[in-house]
């Protein structure tokens, strides 16, 4: 078969004192994910969705939290690096679509800027990306904002 297909998903704790980080793009806010690496929730759920496509586990295989070298990590830099893993197996991407689940800030003026950092890295469109921001309508954890949520889909294609 030439296509495959993964999905993903993350959440990360909204805490004071962090930078907000999604798709690669710091984004204004009074608070910031909470992580071990820069806690880039979108960037992991796309990483998970890409190795889910070739059944390659998760990126905590590959990026362990207990790790300190994944300290701080810039998330675009590992999402590179397993970009270059489906690469080496034979596969690159056809496209991705995404969901991020954040009560406040308001993300729409910021989703071409993570569209264009995630597609620059990649070496892909960004029309092979699309980033789409929900509120989770207060309900939940996201609604509370004690969290902001992600969810990707990757469809993978054989190389040429
Ligand atoms: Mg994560």
């Amino acid at each position: 078969m030439n296509i495959r297909i993964g999905n993903g998903y993350d959440i990360h704790q909204l805490v004071p004192g962090r930078p907000l980080i999604l798709g690669g793009v710091t984004i204004p806010h009074d608070r910031g994910l909470l992580g071990h690496s820069d806690a880039d929730v979108l960037t992991h759920a796309i990483m998970d969705a890409m190795l889910g496509a070739l059944s390659l586990g998760d990126i905590g295989l590959y990026f362990p939290p207990t790790d300190p070298q994944w300290a701080g990590a810039d998330s675009l830099k590992l999402l590179e690096q397993v970009n270059q893993l489906i690469l080496t197996e034979g596969w690159q991407i056809g496209n991705l679509d995404t969901v991020v689940v954040a009560e406040r800030p308001k993300l729409k003026p910021h989703i071409e800027a993570m569209r264009l950092a995630l597609s620059t890295v990649l070496k892909i469109e960004s029309n092979q990306i699309g980033v789409k921001a929900t509120t989770n309508e207060k309900l939940g954890p996201t609604g509370r904002e004690e969290g902001i949520a992600a969810y990707a889909v990757a469809l993978l294609i054989c190389h040429p």
